[in-house]
């Protein structure tokens, strides 16, 4: 089913967004992303938008603003929070400029001329935004508390499985993936 929808699809997703796609993300992350990119992953909004009636579309998190794809991945304080540890975890700036799902992949896209890199950074951002959405929903279907470190965790190991799968990356020690010491990956 998913691989159909892949295949179905990949004309358009690479014709919107031909950076995104080139990381080592597997394929059902990758169509999240390009699903989310367009706001149609079953948030609270989007699935009001289908017909479907709910009491309030507030976000189950802060209970203030409306739950939609670029609040949950990107603007509400969970999230950002998580996204200001991954670029110091990564070593970039700041991500005080990530207010939606395209602004985080267009920042990716432009961060390093450096392809190996950029495929990493871009890896590195959809296990951050599946982790976001794997959470989100561990909390509200299954009660479960989520917290910063574990989230940020979650994404570290996820990456690094992604890459292990993939990538002709070797990574000679944990200890390097989890200080992001790019040159001690890429020998
Ligand atoms: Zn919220």
């Amino acid at each position: 089913m998913v691989r159909l929808d892949l295949e179905q699809s990949k004309g358009n997703m690479y014709q919107l967004h031909p950076f995104v796609w080139d990381c080592w993300a597997p394929s059902k992350v990758k169509i999240f992303v390009w699903r989310a990119i367009d706001g149609r992953i079953p948030t609270k909004s989007a699935l009001a938008y289908r017909g479907i009636t709910f009491s309030d579309l507030l976000c189950p998190f802060c209970s203030i603003e409306d739950e939609d794809v670029d609040h949950l991945l990107a603007s509400y304080p969970f999230s950002v929070a998580i996204w200001e540890e991954v670029c110091r975890w990564v070593k970039i700036p700041s991500s005080s400029n990530f207010v939606d799902v395209k602004s985080i992949l267009f920042f990716g896209n432009g961060w390093s001329s450096n392809k190996v890199k950029k495929k990493l950074l871009i890896t590195v951002f959809f296990a951050t935004m599946w982790s976001l959405w794997c959470n989100r929903n561990k909390k509200i279907f299954e009660g479960k508390a989520i917290l910063i470190h574990k989230v940020l965790d979650d994404i570290k190991e996820l990456a690094f499985l992604w890459l292990s799968i993939r990538s002709k990356i070797s990574i000679r020690e944990w200890s390097l993936w989890f200080g992001f010491n790019l040159d001690g990956m890429m020998y």
